[in-house]
């Protein structure tokens, strides 16, 4: 492997995956380098694709049977908890069951060995079948530049060239950082940790127990006491014969109120409502992996130089404004984004930095950005503790009274409504939140 390959992609994760497709589709010569023994190894998700680009990487992949996904999501619940009670929001719908999906759930391993062997179906058809590869279980040690611009990566002693380089590294983004495009030490508060256990069931158990039908498949997002007052949520999601559950907590509030994840996701198993929900699985995997908060702050200023470009987490690209966490679709789309920026400029011999700023442009005007851009005050909102402590309980506190028949005279919900205020809250304080929510949604 001693000639220059067109591009040099670091990281087989969702979003070196995505870039790999588009080039092998377009017949640009390629190395993709992952530090794990096999794509997928080392990837830890709760996790949903959101949206339909894996359609654009994978036609139909509904209809392999072989396929790297788990379930399509037909049935969403959001689910508000206190230290007794969960109130939910449910959703469940026909228009969901319909190829291309708007969700799949994913178990990371498996579904990054399969789309890094639909990558490398589409080496084999292209031009480059027997000069483009996917090498497994080598560390990326630096970006090797001359001048400003990227000219290849080192591995231990051993330096590979090319006229363009995709960092898809992932959060832990130490290249990105190597190359001066990421401030050293990234605030706390812009970071969560994720924890998460599979844990398995008999598949019509499972089936029966979340009302799934065939591979349709629930996603359940929690807000309150899950994280015991924790920055953060909850999450829990149906695969084939197992579920992810797991929690997103916020490094900084973890470390100022000295709790440990392991011990929150615990309490939440044996939250009486969860305790049912999960009761009789036997915990098959327990994994942990930062993430991105969604905090536009943590999104380097530039994501490129010259021969370089940084795509996915490693450029601090996820969101969550309360609806779902989008971090692999993201990660999808700016993976496919880099590739087509290097597509082109191939075509045009010109790998200069004026022509690697494109990226970033076509990134501002794709969805991401403008989704990152108009939803960051919902992002800060469900950093506010008033909306992930004190909403939780005031809903609980409503549901108990609300749902809750005595033998004695009801109250009106109104008067209901302002008892819960009163025990939590109070009107001005929601005011405010409304106020906000209105116009950050
Ligand atoms: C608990 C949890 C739950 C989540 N839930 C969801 C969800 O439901 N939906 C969603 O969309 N997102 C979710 N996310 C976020 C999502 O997982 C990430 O945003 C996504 O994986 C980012 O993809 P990526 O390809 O950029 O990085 P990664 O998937 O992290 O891939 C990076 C790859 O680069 C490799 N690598 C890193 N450094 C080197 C190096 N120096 N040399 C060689 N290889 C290297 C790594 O081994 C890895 O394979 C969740 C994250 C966590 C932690």
């Amino acid at each position: 492997m001693d000639e220059k390959f067109d591009c040099i992609i670091v990281g087989a994760g969702v979003a070196g995956l995505a870039a790999a497709m588009t080039l092998a589709r377009n017949n640009i010569k390629f190395l993709l380098i992952e530090k794990g023994e096999f794509a997928g190894a080392k990837n830890v998700s709760g996790g949903v694709i959101w949206g339909q680009d894996l359609a654009k990487l994978v036609p139909e992949y509904w209809k392999d049977e072989e396929a790297g996904w788990d379930r399509f999501i037909n049935h969403r619940r959001l689910t508000f908890i206190d230290e007794e009670s969960a109130f939910s929001l449910d959703f469940k719908s026909r228009h969901f069951n319909e190829p291309p999906y708007s969700g799949v759930i994913v178990l990371r391993s498996k579904f990054d060995r399969w789309l890094a062997n639909k990558v490398e179906d589409a080496i084999a058809e292209s031009e480059y079948s027997m000069d483009s590869f996917i090498a497994t279980n080598i560390l990326v040690e630096e970006i090797l530049m001359e001048g400003d611009k990227a000219v290849g990566i080192r591995t231990g002693d051993e330096k590979f060239y090319a006229d363009n380089v995709i960092i898809a590294e992932g959060v832990n983004n130490l290249l990105t950082r190597q190359a001066g495009l990421q401030d050293k030490y990234v605030p706390a508060d812009h970071i969560l940790t994720g924890v998460k256990e599979i844990i398995r069931y008999e598949r019509s158990v499972l089936e029966d127990r979340f009302q799934l039908n065939g591979l349709s498949g629930m996603s359940n997002e929690f807000v309150g006491y899950a994280t015991r007052g924790v920055e953060g949520g909850g999450f829990l999601y149906t695969n084939r014969d197992t579920i992810s559950i797991g929690l997103v907590l916020g490094l900084k509030d973890l470390r100022d109120k000295e709790l440990k994840p392991y011990d929150i996701l615990n309490d939440f198993k044996a939250h009486p409502v969860i305790k049912d929900t999960i009761r009789g699985g036997e915990v098959v995997e327990y994994s942990a992996h930062v993430v991105s908060s969604g905090d536009k702050r943590g999104i380097p200023e530039k994501l490129y130089k010259g021969g370089l470009l940084v795509c996915g987490e490693a450029a601090n690209l996820l969101m969550n404004a309360g609806k779902a966490i989008q971090g692999m679709d993201y990660a999808m789309r700016s993976g496919i984004l880099a590739a087509e920026t290097i597509i082109e400029a191939k075509s045009k011999n010109d790998f200069s930095i004026t022509q690697m700023k494109k990226y970033q442009g076509n990134l501002n005007n794709s969805y991401i950005m403008k989704d990152i851009n108009n939803f960051q005050d919902a992002v800060q909102l469900l950093h506010n503790p008033v909306m992930y402590q004190k909403v939780p309980s005031l809903i609980n506190h409503f549901g108990r009274n609300f749902f809750t028949i005595k033998n004695e005279p009801t109250k009106k919900s109104r008067e209901m409504m302002g008892e819960s205020v009163k025990a939590h809250s109070s009107y001005w304080e929601l005011i405010k939140l409304g106020l906000k929510g209105a116009r950050s949604l």
